[in-house]
C-alpha cells in the first residue's frame, strides 16, 4: 500500500500480507527455512542475476521477514527497511555503509552505551572520528560540522535523561551540508516519532523494546527514504556481515507489533499517572519527560512528538544511597535494565546502563548519582 492509505492502527494488522497467497491463514506463516529450491536451472540464474524476484537463500530474504520490513517501512513513512538480528546490528550496519576511513560522524551528546563503543572502534581502527554535542539550536549544529563530516546521528529523547534533540533543526543543517541524518527511534517508537517525514534519512530501533514489547527477542530495524539504497545495504552490508533476524524473531515480532498502538497508549497514560503521583512525593526532587508542561524542551517535544511515551527520568534525595534505597523499597517494579515490556522496569543509570562512561561525561550529559529511569 502507499503511504497515508491505512491508519497506523491498521498497517499493524495488515500491512504486507495477503492470506489467499497462503492457503488462507490468518496468522502470517512462519517460513523456518534456510533455503529455496528453484523450478529449473534458468529460474536460478535469473534469481541470483537479479532478472527474476524471488527467494533465494534466507540470508537474503525470507517471507516471514519480508511481512515485518514492509509494515515497518510503512509505519515509519519510510521507502523500504532491513530486518536485523539486534538493534546494535542496525547501528553498526548504516554507519558502516555511511562511513569511510577519515570520515566524521556528529552525534547527539547522549548515545547509547554500545553505540558509543561502536564509535570508539571506528575511530581507533579506521579513524572515523565523532563529536557528541548539544543539538538544540542550528546553530550549535552548525558550528560543530567539519569538512569531513558525512553524517548527523541522533537518538531523541536521549537515553536516559530524557533531554530533546530538536529534528527540524538537525535536518535543516544537513539539508545546508550534504549530510545525512540517521536517527535512533527506540524511545518512542514509530507511533509517537517520524523523523523521516521531518527529512531524517534512516530510522532503526532496537526492536527488542517498544516494537516487540513482550521482552522475549533481540531485534534490530532500519527504515529508509530510498528503496534502492536499502536495497543496497541488504546486499552489501547486511548480507557480507551476516546481520539478519531469523523468521521465528520476526514472526514473534509480528505478534508484539499488532499491540504497539494500544500498548503505547497506555504506556503514555501510565506516565502521566505517575508523574501526578510523583510530583507530591516529599523523596522526589526533578522529573524528566518530554510532554511535561514543566519541560523547558516541550515545544520542541510538541513539534516532533505526539505524545510523550513511557518513560519518566527522575532524581531522588539522598544521591546514590538514596537512589538505591528508593528502587530496593519497590516490590512489583523489577531492577533491570531494557524498556518497552509489559512489565515496569527501574534501573540506575550511573551505576547500571551508564557506569561505564568517565564520571566527568556521565555527570556533563546530566547522568548523576541520584538519578533513576523508569
Ligand atoms: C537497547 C537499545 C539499543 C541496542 O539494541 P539491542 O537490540 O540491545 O542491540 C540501541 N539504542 C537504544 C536507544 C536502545 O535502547
Amino acid at each position: 500500500m502507499k503511504h497515508g492509505q491505512l491508519h497506523k492502527d491498521t498497517i499493524v494488522i495488515h500491512e504486507g500480507y495477503d492470506d489467499t497467497q497462503h492457503h488462507g491463514s490468518l496468522a502470517v506463516p512462519l517460513y523456518q527455512t534456510s533455503t529455496y529450491s528453484f523450478d529449473n536451472a534458468v529460474t536460478g540464474e535469473k534469481r541470483f542475476s537479479g532478472e527474476e524476484a524471488g527467494n533465494i537463500y534466507s540470508r537474503l530474504g525470507n517471507p516471514t521477514v519480508q511481512v515485518l520490513e514492509e509494515r515497518m517501512t510503512m509505519l515509519e513513512k519510510g521507502e523500504g527497511a532491513l530486518a536485523f538480528g539486534s538493534g546494535m546490528a542496525a547501528v553498526s550496519s548504516i554507519l558502516v555503509h555511511l562511513t569511510k576511513a577519515g570520515d566524521h560522524i556528529l552525534c547527539s551528546r547522549g548515545i547509547y552505551g554500545c553505540t558509543f563503543g561502536l564509535l570508539n572502534i571506528m575511530k581507533n581502527k579506521y579513524g572515523i572520528t565523532h563529536d557528541l554535542i548539544r543539538m538544540d539550536t542550528e546553530e550549535e549544529i552548525e558550528r560543530a560540522v567539519k569538512p569531513e563530516t558525512v553524517c548527523i546521528y541522533v537518538e531523541t529523547p536521549i537515553n536516559p535523561t530524557m533531554e530533546l534533540v530538536d529534528l527540524h533543526a538537525v535536518v535543516n543543517v544537513a539539508k545546508r551540508h550534504g549530510l545525512r541524518v540517521v536517527v535512533d527511534n527506540t524511545f518512542t517508537s514509530p507511533y509517537l516519532q517520524n523523523p523521516l517525514s521531518i527529512g531524517a534519512d534512516f530510522v532503526l530501533h532496537s526492536a527488542t523494546k517498544y516494537i516487540n514489547g513482550h521482552g522475549d527477542v533481540i531485534a534490530g530495524l532500519l527504515v529508509g527514504n530510498n528503496k534502492d539504497e536499502i536495497e543496497k545495504i541488504r546486499m552489501t552490508v547486511q548480507k557480507d556481515y551476516g546481520a539478519i533476524m531469523s523468521p521465528f524473531d520476526a514472526w514473534l515480532l509480528i505478534r508484539g507489533l499488532k499491540t504497539l498502538p494500544v500498548r503505547m497508549e497506555r504506556h503514555t497514560a501510565n506516565a502521566e499517572r505517575l508523574i501526578t503521583y510523583l510530583k507530591d512525593k516529599e523523596i522526589v526532587e526533578n522529573i524528566y519527560y518530554p510532554f511535561d508542561k514543566d519541560n523547558p524542551q516541550f515545544s520542541i517535544a510538541e513539534r516532533q512528538m505526539s505524545a510523550g511515551g513511557g518513560l519518566i527520568s527522575f532524581t531522588v534525595k539522598g544521591g546514590k544511597e538514596g537512589a538505591q534505597l528508593f528502587m530496593d523499597s519497590l516490590s512489583l517494579i523489577k531492577i533491570a535494565v531494557s524498556l518497552g515490556d509489559a512489565e515496569t522496569l527501574i534501573q540506575h543509570p550511573a551505576t547500571m546502563t551508564h557506569s561505564s562512561v568517565p564520571e566527568n561525561d556521565r555527570l556533563q550529559m546530566g547522568i548523576t548519582d541520584s538519578l533513576l529511569r523508569l
